[in-house]
C-alpha cells in the first residue's frame, strides 16, 4: 500500500490551499474530500486580499476570475444608521463554487491525488496514520485535518469543543439585484444575528447571515424569517423586497461553534475552521484558512529536514497562536458588542461617528498580506 508524505482530510479552502503549497514541493499528497466540486458553500464570500500574494505565489490569479474587487464596508444597526469605511487592504468577492474548484484544479495540476470519501476515522499509531473511509484504508506520515467547522471526526477525537451545543445557524443565497453598488461589503445588523452582503463573480449578490436559534426557531420558514427579521433593518428590507432569489432554496448550517479548539490533536495538524473559526463578521475566515494553510506547509517542510514530529507539532501550535489568537479574542469581542442591542445602538453612534474607530476594528481582526 502506498504510503503518502501527506494525507488532507477535508479539502476545503484549507485543505486545497495545502495540497497545492506542498504538492509543488514534491510531496506526495492525498485529499480526501466527501463532496465533489464545484459546490455552494454557506459562506459570505467576501475574500480580504491578505492572501493575494500568497496565492500568487502558488500559481493562482484572482484578477483572471470576475470576482469583485472590493474596497468599501458598509455597517447598519437595526434602526438605519450607517456608516462606511475603505477597507485598508481590500478584498474580493467571489462564490465558494468558483474559488474551491479553481483551488481544486490548481492542486490536481501540481500533481495532489484526490478520493471523494468521507473520513470515517483517523488512527496515528507506530508514527504513521491510517485515515479510514467506508471501507478503505490510507496510510500517510503526516495528516492535515482541514474538514472544516465541525465533523463527526470531533466527535471520535474526543475534542472538548464538540461536547457543548452552540445556538448559531448560518443561511445564504444568491440574489439578482442590479442596484447592488460594485466594491463593496455589506454588514447589516437584525434582531438576534447580522447578515453580509457582497457581489459575486456571476453578479449575483450573496446574501449570507448568522442567526440566533432562539430568534430563528420562531420562524415556520426561511423566507418568514427574512420577511420579519432580516427585514426589520431598513437596508436589508429594501435588498429583499428589489432583489430576485437565485438559488432554488437558501442553504443552511447549524451548530457553528466558536468554541476554542487545539491546533494539533492526537498528531493531526489542524488547519482552517478545524484550529479555530472567527467570527463571520470579521470577514477573515477564509483568509486565516489560506493563511494556516501556509504555516502548515512551511512547518512541513522544514520537518522534511529534520524529521521531528514533536518539533513539527510545538513549533506549529506557536506560530498558529501568534498569528492568530488575537484575531479570535477580537472577533469575539465584535460580535458580543454588534448583537447587544443596546449596546449596538450605542456603538454604532460611536463608530459612525469615528471611522478611525471603525478601521482600528478591522486591522485588529485581520492580518497584514502573506508574502
Ligand atoms: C455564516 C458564515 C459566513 C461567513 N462569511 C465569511 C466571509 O464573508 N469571509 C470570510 O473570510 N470567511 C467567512 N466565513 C468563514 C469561512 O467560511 C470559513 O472560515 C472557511 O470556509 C474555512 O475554510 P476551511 O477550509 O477550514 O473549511 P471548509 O471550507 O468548510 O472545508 C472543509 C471541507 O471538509 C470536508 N469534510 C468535512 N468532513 C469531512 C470528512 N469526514 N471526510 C472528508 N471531507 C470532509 C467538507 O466537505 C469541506 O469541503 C463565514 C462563516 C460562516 C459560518
Amino acid at each position: 500500500m502506498k504510503i503518502y508524505d501527506v494525507i488532507i482530510v477535508g479539502g476545503g479552502l484549507a485543505g486545497l490551499t495545502s495540497a497545492i503549497d506542498l504538492s509543488i514541493s514534491g510531496l506526495a499528497v492525498l485529499v480526501i474530500e466527501k463532496d465533489t466540486y464545484p459546490k455552494h458553500k454557506v459562506c459570505g464570500e467576501y475574500v480580504s486580499n491578505e492572501v493575494t500574494p500568497y496565492l500568487e505565489r502558488l500559481g493562482i490569479d484572482i484578477s483572471d476570475t470576475k470576482a469583485d474587487p472590493i474596497q468599501k464596508l458598509t455597517l447598519s444597526n437595526l434602526t438605519g444608521n450607517c456608516v462606511e469605511t475603505d477597507l485598508p487592504l481590500g478584498g474580493f468577492g467571489i462564490s465558494r463554487y468558483a474559488l474551491d474548484h479553481l483551488l481544486y484544479r490548481a492542486a490536481l495540476s501540481k500533481g495532489a491525488e484526490f478520493k471523494f470519501e468521507t473520513v470515517s476515522d483517523i488512527v496515528y499509531n507506530d508514527d504513521q496514520f491510517k485515515v479510514k473511509a467506508k471501507d478503505k484504508e490510507y496510510k500517510s506520515k503526516l495528516v492535515i485535518g482541514s474538514y472544516g467547522k465541525r465533523s463527526l471526526l470531533d466527535k471520535k477525537l474526543k475534542r472538548d469543543f464538540i461536547q457543548q451545543k452552540t445556538p448559531w445557524i448560518g443561511i445564504k443565497a444568491h440574489y439578482r439585484n442590479e442596484d447592488f453598488p460594485q466594491g463593496e461589503v455589506h454588514l447589516h445588523n437584525f434582531n438576534g444575528g447580522y447578515c453580509g452582503l457582497s457581489k459575486t463573480e456571476t453578479g449575483a449578490i450573496n446574501l449570507c447571515y448568522l442567526a440566533h436559534y432562539q430568534n430563528f426557531k420562531q420562524a415556520k420558514s426561511i423566507d418568514e424569517f427574512n420577511h420579519y427579521h432580516l427585514a426589520q433593518n431598513p437596508y436589508l428590507k429594501s435588498f429583499l423586497e428589489t432583489s430576485t432569489l437565485e438559488f432554488d432554496q437558501h442553504l443552511a448550517i447549524s451548530q457553528v461553534s466558536f468554541q476554542k479548539k487545539n491546533a494539533v490533536e492526537n498528531h493531526i495538524l489542524m488547519a482552517g475552521d478545524s484550529a479555530g473559526l472567527i467570527h463571520p463578521l470579521c470577514g477573515n475566515g477564509m483568509a486565516m484558512a489560506i493563511h494556516s494553510a501556509k504555516l502548515i506547509s512551511d512547518e512541513i517542510k522544514r520537518y522534511q529536514v529534520h524529521k521531528r514530529r514533536d518539533t513539527l507539532e510545538e513549533n506549529y501550535i506557536q506560530i498558529w497562536k501568534k498569528t492568530f489568537q488575537k484575531r479570535l479574542i477580537f472577533g469575539s469581542m465584535f460580535q458580543k458588542i454588534l448583537l447587544r442591542q443596546g449596546l449596538t445602538n450605542f456603538s454604532m453612534s460611536l463608530v459612525s461617528n469615528s471611522k478611525v474607530l471603525l478601521q482600528k476594528m478591522i486591522q485588529q481582526t485581520h492580518g497584514k498580506p502573506i508574502l
